[in-house]
């Protein structure tokens, strides 16, 4: 155990830390946590891995294979393991391939994603995210800090950034971002599960449009 923070000094830690900078806000992660901090990235873009190979390039970085990706999101991990020194690691179900998506979407998560974080997170005392405030109604409370449901300290550093910042971001640091962003997925999930959205609907509308679902389970 590197730091014993309670949920008082979490709620502080994320207060003091509204103006921080992202950098800074990985920087204290990992000084705090050190090995036993990582990042998942659902890759979107890269946002947080560039971060992290600026900031903390020790820190492992997770992304959880649920066989189920677009080609474009399995083409943007093979940019991202090329361009950056990262400890990255794919994490996949120990299951095949099968039709679960199709009549339950909670147990299909549960086994290729949620399993797949729990398992990443063993041994971990703190995980990073992309979440940010205004990618859904229900994500308009993330703090910077908080405590996760495993107990476990999750980091979100650009929790209060803008579409406007990650695009100033993106275009400064040269981030690679997925094809499909382009082409009208501002959230990418798995292909069964993801749909192109309108201009101007909620970023996360296209993710198990029509159901009613709004996460997968990782961020709850
Ligand atoms: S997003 Fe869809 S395909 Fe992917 S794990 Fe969840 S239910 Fe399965």
């Amino acid at each position: 155990m590197t730091a014993i923070l309670t949920d008082a000094d979490l709620t502080a830690v994320s207060a003091s830390m509204e103006r921080a900078t992202p950098e800074e806000i990985v920087g204290w992660a990992a000084a705090t946590f050190g090995e036993r901090l990582c990042l998942t990235t659902s890759l979107t873009d890269a946002v947080l891995v560039d971060l992290v190979a600026r900031v903390a390039p020790g820190t492992d970085v997770v992304f959880l294979d649920t066989q189920y990706h677009f080609p474009e999101t399995l083409d943007t991990l093979d940019v991202v393991r090329q361009r950056y020194p990262v400890k990255l690691r794919v994490r996949r179900p120990d299951v095949p391939m099968d039709d679960l998506w199709r009549t339950d979407t909670d147990a299909c998560c549960a086994v290729r994603k949620v399993a797949q974080l729990d398992a990443a997170l063993a041994g971990k005392e703190a995980w990073l995210s992309g979440l940010r405030r205004d990618d859904s109604p229900e994500r308009a409370g993330t703090p910077i800090v908080e405590r996760d449901r495993r107990g476990l300290v999750k980091v979100n550093p650009i929790a209060n950034w803008t579409d406007d910042d990650v695009a100033l971001y993106i275009q400064l640091h040269d981030v690679p971002v997925n094809p499909l962003v382009a082409r009208g997925y501002p959230s990418v999930g798995c292909w069964p599960c993801t749909q192109a959205v309108a201009e101007g609907d909620d970023k996360r509308a296209g993710r198990w449009a029509g159901t009613g679902k709004t996460e997968c389970g990782l961020h709850l």
